[in-house]
């Protein structure tokens, strides 16, 4: 009997929600392959409004769950676990996806996994890159931290002391009436900047704050030349970011570096990042697009990593403040 387990838990299919914060996406996995992976974005005008970012998902959470499994070309009664973006993030958006995968769980009697957001990122990263052990640098609208795995826990090495670095080029770029996301604008704009301004660099210890770095610029946007300011805030803002994560990588001795979030796509940090792995003879990698942004497809994958693993949780109720380190790997 359990042999006939052990080969229906080998062959599982899981689907996977995302919910954290602007993105509904529903993602589908065998373990090995990305068998679908949908998702919608609300846009905001300003910054994301929780509870009308939760709505959009309401609204719109039955067509990307369709969409996934006609893409995956499988049956609901095909789908072996149900996992969900159990934290951190907006409240009212994480209800909506925990409710739902609560929901599919229940209807088609198959078990269910919280997944932590932050390890999600970290997991589907790896397994793009087919990395071992990677120093991972998780640069987001919210979340900022320098993680590595040691003694079955990805610790953190150094983290923002206030905001993102993606909101803090959100909010700047709002300064100058783009909407959100204002990192691509930013790439754009500071690639045509030649001097460089003097603004605060705050690295404490091991640890980054970005929001007296934020106001500096913010005060200058209509006193200095466009250019010249987007590229030296993203200059300074990237630097802090890549002497940290630098002293991390000297200090754990890894070998592979792995950058995560909607800020890896920026070609000038990847540059800077190329350059600085090169000197420690580290490899460097980032993932595409679809993977590195919020996604179902990695919630789907950690959970089923997870699951296979033994983890069975007892408390699913979503935790908006659920720190990366809190999680033990077992798997
Ligand atoms: P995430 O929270 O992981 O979905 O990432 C969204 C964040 O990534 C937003 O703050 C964006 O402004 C930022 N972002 C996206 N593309 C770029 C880019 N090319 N350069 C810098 N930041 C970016
Ligand atoms: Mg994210």
């Amino acid at each position: 009997m359990w042999k006939v387990w052990l080969y229906k838990v080998e062959k599982m299919i899981c689907l996977g929600i995302e919910s954290t914060a602007h993105t509904f996406g529903v993602g589908i996995t065998d373990g090995r392959k990305c068998l679908a992976n949908r998702k919608l974005m609300y846009r905001a005008k300003g910054g994301i409004h929780p509870r009308e970012a939760a709505q959009y998902m309401t609204d719109n959470a039955h067509l990307v769950l369709k969409e996934a499994i006609e893409e995956a070309d499988i049956s609901m009664d095909d789908i072996g676990l149900f996992a969900f973006a159990q934290g951190p993030g907006l409240g009212p958006c994480l209800r909506v996806g925990a409710a739902i995968a609560r929901v599919l769980s229940l209807r088609y009697k198959k078990p269910i996994v919280g997944v932590n957001h932050c390890i999600a990122h970290v997991e589907v990263g790896k397994w793009d890159g087919k990395l071992k052990d990677p120093l991972v640098v998780y640069v987001s609208g919210a979340n900022t931290q320098i993680l590595g795995l040691a003694k079955k826990r990805y610790r953190i090495y150094g983290e923002t002391l206030d905001i993102g670095l993606g909101n803090a080029i959100d909010v700047f770029a709002r300064e100058f009436g783009v909407p959100m996301p204002g990192g691509p604008w930013l790439e754009k704009t500071a690639k045509k900047g030649k001097r460089y301004i003097e603004l605060p660099y705050t690295v404490k210890g091991m640890d980054l704050a970005f929001s007296g770095l934020l106001t500096a610029a913010k005060k200058l946007a209509r006193k200095k030349n466009r250019y010249d300011l987007c590229y030296s805030f993203q200059e300074t803002l990237f630097g802090m970011l890549v002497e940290v994560s630098e002293r991390a990588l000297a200090h754990t001795k890894k070998r592979e570096v792995l950058l995560v979030g909607g800020v890896a796509q920026n070609k000038r940090l990847n540059n800077m990042f190329n350059e600085m792995c090169r000197f420690h003879n580290a490899k460097f990698f980032v993932s595409k697009p679809e993977y590195n942004a919020d996604n179902g497809f990695m919630i789907a994958l950690t959970g089923l990593k997870m699951f296979k693993a033994g983890v069975r949780q007892k408390d699913l109720h979503i935790n908006q403040k659920w720190r990366t380190d809190e999680v033990e790997v077992i798997w």
